[in-house]
């Protein structure tokens, strides 16, 4: 007998039935059931579960089995609009949940609270703003409330990613409603930092608390040192072709990379749309739509993009600067991989970042900014350890992930070497003990290394027996602090929770200080002033062009140039020359790509270059990056109508130049670049102002004659006549654009 389709609740609880009931699941994910059971107790409850999770069904299920509505405040207002379709889609009565916000007219709001008191709706949004007004207030008062939700509790924290100090006043208004209601705290992260600040200020009576691992296992994380901008585009747009018409997110710290970077990808053949807070917001929802629809691939976007955003298939997350905390950055790479499967996340880290990022918070209030300085040191030291990054992000909330290797990190799939350091952690315990554990990192570093500050002197630390202790093991701050680091996650030492900052000593210390025992660490990466990591691997990648090819480019010129009887510069200028012999052009098409190189410029002088580099690659087996050029870019379109629009209306060129942030010199390398990709440009206006019409005439009769390619030499020719560079520049740029096209 064929038994019937009809699909059943497998598991046979009451909870379980009432999900199938409600929303059509069979089974409870994670901590879901108990939460659930904990809320319709009525005990207060806090729930700490990443984004995926499955965290709104904690509170909707309970929602629509109490009797009365619950409350739920949530920080977005177009965020809630979504919650209600969502839940109304799963019911057959849409009064079922309701939000109520600024957003709603009068009528509508009237009906909202007849609703409310007629008892059909189950479920009400509210932002923190709607339920300060008194007359909400009263009106709460009167009606049936079944518990409040907080969503998104974090935001009760200034150590959170999103503090908002409304949040602040909920507890003094539940009160004002009804203290005896149960709450349900939720958040999708938070540190035990922030766990213990919600708890405080929601007073949360003996909660019942759910913490779900942070751990997402496909997620693969990865620090890259971000050198000159040119090279880190490269390497950009060479990570994005390997992730051919997949989902990705740029994230930037400022609205005009954000379109810069959408430019240059766009240049480079990627679809990419670019998203800040900047745009109308009709234009944002169709950016928007665009990435989720996916028209476009990649959004290129400030942090303003993502909240709320719940695109499952997201491959990749690039920070393009250093996020401002751990916090952020675990939030917005967790947007990658969120059905589980592939998601890389990559951070392209130059310590210049950090001082934009300190700049930015120059006019905040000093607590303000002293906290960010925190949070941000915390970043930087995450991205320079050597450690497992599922370790240490894990370890920044409150988890301990014991695994050897992840297997899914830089730092594990290529390990440092591990140094024992049992004497100088040794040491580290010992002046953490002399200093009464009553300091922060910082301080305990100068202390170990003997430095004179003010602040060790008022306190005579330098008589102690630590002060200067550690110069015998010749290692540097970083060193030290990294050491430091370390054993927090060792778990020997920790941050004090209320005063945030101080180390204390954990029992696993004490035993370590009683009898030491061997432990080895892995050193910090070492990035220099550019970002770029010491030990790095030379060659093409670094946009060093290949000097050899680069010298038979400059003797195939020269045959050219004396073919055409024209001077070397006519054919290709120099900067061409080096980006050949960084790209490897093989075909005409490539050929156009390069810098300063026309399409007409390519088919008149050069066959012969790519017949010479073609042969090249081929003799010194050179595998092209990726075959692929990097159309050389950012606002160079820009920056070419800006400067041909310009000397058509004969505007001075140091005008030109200060109005482009350019020195002379660039300015004018900027202009020979256009003319000599084969745009004409008459530059007689400043010509004729800076240089004696007789002089014009003996550098115009020399380049036509000049056979060389050595500038210098013209340059000593007509020093005597106190012509200078710039002038000399000029002439050939005048020379080029009426011979060269
Ligand atoms: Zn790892």
């Amino acid at each position: 007998m064929p038994v019937s389709k009809k699909k059943t609740a497998k598991n046979n609880s009451i909870l379980a039935k009432e999900l199938y009931n409600y929303f059509g699941f069979d089974t409870f994910k994670g901590d879901q059931e108990a939460i659930i059971e904990s809320i319709l107790n009525k005990k207060d409850t806090f729930v700490i579960m990443p984004t995926g999770g499955g965290k709104s069904l904690c509170y909707q299920l309970p929602a629509l089995m109490s009797e009365g509505v619950a409350i739920i405040v949530s920080p977005l207002i177009a965020l809630m609009k979504n919650q209600v379709d969502l839940i109304r889609s799963y019911n057959n009565v849409d009064q079922v949940a309701h939000f109520l916000n600024s957003s709603l007219t009068r009528a509508q709001q009237k009906q909202v609270k007849a609703d409310l008191v007629s008892g059909i709706t189950k479920m009400l949004y509210v932002a923190p703003e709607t339920l300060t007004k008194k007359d909400n207030i009263d009106f709460f008062k009167d009606i049936q409330i079944s518990f409040f939700a907080v969503d998104e509790a974090h935001c009760i924290s200034e150590w959170g990613h999103d503090f908002r100090p409304e949040y602040r006043k909920l507890r003094g208004i539940i009160d004002e409603i009804n203290p005896n209601i149960p709450i349900i705290a939720l958040t999708a992260t938070a540190t035990p930092k922030v766990q213990d600040d919600i708890v405080k200020n929601l007073t949360l009576n003996n909660p019942n608390i759910f913490i779900s691992s942070f751990n997402r296992t496909n997620l693969y994380y990865e620090i890259q040192p971000k050198g000159k901008k040119e090279q880190t585009l490269r390497n950009l747009v060479k990570f994005i072709n390997t992730m051919k018409n997949k989902s990705g997110i740029i994230y930037t710290l400022n609205r005009k990379t954000t379109e810069e970077l959408a430019d240059t990808l766009k240049a480079n053949g990627i679809k990419a749309v670019a998203y800040h807070a900047g745009f109308e917001s009709a234009d944002r929802a169709k950016r928007q739509d665009m990435f989720l629809m996916e028209e476009v691939d990649v959004i290129v976007a400030t942090i303003a993009f993502g909240m709320g955003i719940d695109k499952p298939d997201v491959r990749f997350v690039i920070h393009y600067n250093i996020p401002k905390s751990i916090e952020n950055y675990y939030q917005e790479t967790g947007r990658a991989g969120r059905d589980g499967l592939e998601g890389k996340c990559i951070l392209y880290y130059a310590h210049t970042d950090v001082q934009k990022m300190e700049h930015l918070m120059r006019d905040k209030p000093l607590s303000e900014r002293e906290m960010g300085a925190q949070l941000i040191t915390e970043t930087v030291s995450y991205v320079e350890s050597g450690v497992c990054r599922r370790k240490l992000l894990l370890h920044y909330f409150g988890e301990e992930y014991t695994q050897e290797n992840c297997g899914q990190c830089d730092n594990c799939l290529h390990p440092k070497e591990k140094i024992e350091v049992k004497d100088s952690v040794k040491i580290v315990l010992d002046t953490i003990q002399q200093l009464d554990e009553r300091f922060s990192i910082n301080y305990i570093v100068d202390v170990i290394l003997g430095k004179k500050n003010p602040q060790i002197a008022t306190f005579r630390h330098n008589k102690l027996a630590c002060y200067g202790s550690g110069l015998i093991m010749e290692m540097d701050d970083n060193f030290w602090q990294s050491l430091i680091r370390q054993m927090m996650l060792e778990g020997m030492i920790r941050k004090d929770i209320e005063e945030y900052g101080i180390i204390k000593i954990n029992p696993k210390g004490e035993k370590f200080l009683k009898k030491p025992y061997s432990i080895k660490v892995v050193l910090n990466h070492v990035f220099n002033e550019d970002g770029n990591e010491e030990e790095i691997e030379t060659g093409n990648a670094n946009g060093v062009f290949d000097e050899q090819l680069f010298a038979m480019l400059k003797e195939t010129r020269k045959e050219v140039a004396k073919e055409k009887n024209l001077p070397p510069f006519v054919v290709f200028l120099e900067n061409s020359l080096e980006d050949m012999a960084l790209n490897y052009p093989t075909t005409m098409e490539e050929l156009e790509r390069i810098q300063g190189v026309s399409k007409a410029k390519a088919l008149k002088f050069g066959r012969k270059f790519i017949t010479l580099i073609a042969q090249y690659v081929a003799d010194h087996q050179i595998e092209k990056p990726d075959d692929f050029i990097m159309k050389s870019v950012v606002n160079k379109s820009g920056m070419k109508v800006f400067i041909i629009q310009n000397i058509d209306k004969k505007i001075p060129l140091d005008t030109i130049a200060k109005n482009k942030g350019l020195s002379i010199n660039e300015i004018l390398n900027e202009i020979e670049t256009i003319v000599a990709s084969g745009t004409k440009l008459n530059l007689d206006y400043i010509i004729d102002q800076e240089i004696d019409e007789n002089d014009q005439d003996d550098i115009y009769d020399y380049f036509s004659n000049f056979k060389d390619d050595n500038l210098d030499a013209v340059f000593e020719e007509f020093k005597d006549s106190g012509m200078s560079e710039e002038h000399i520049q000029l002439m050939r740029i005048k020379f080029l654009s009426e011979h060269g096209n």
